[in-house]
């Protein structure tokens, strides 16, 4: 089982959100399935996966940190 976080900003309210996506690298079948923003239900993008995933909105101090992180680059 392999779990990464994406963090996504959407392309329709500029809101952060993050995409936790847990995978079974053994499984050979995908399905394409949407993922929506948390906060508007935009259809940010579509994801072949073999496993499944969860979108959560970022916290204050998630948003915070990235937006700080943004600023150093
Ligand atoms: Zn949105």
């Amino acid at each position: 089982m392999n779990t990464w976080i994406d963090i996504e900003v959407c392309d329709n309210c500029d809101e952060l959100f993050k995409v936790v996506r847990h995978e079974f690298p053994t499984s050979g079948t995908k399905e394409i399935e949407p993922v929506n923003c948390p906060h508007c239900g935009h259809r940010q993008y579509e994801l072949a996966t073999s496993g499944w995933w969860e979108t959560y909105p970022l916290t204050e101090d998630e948003v915070r940190n990235m937006r700080a992180n943004k600023k150093m680059k």
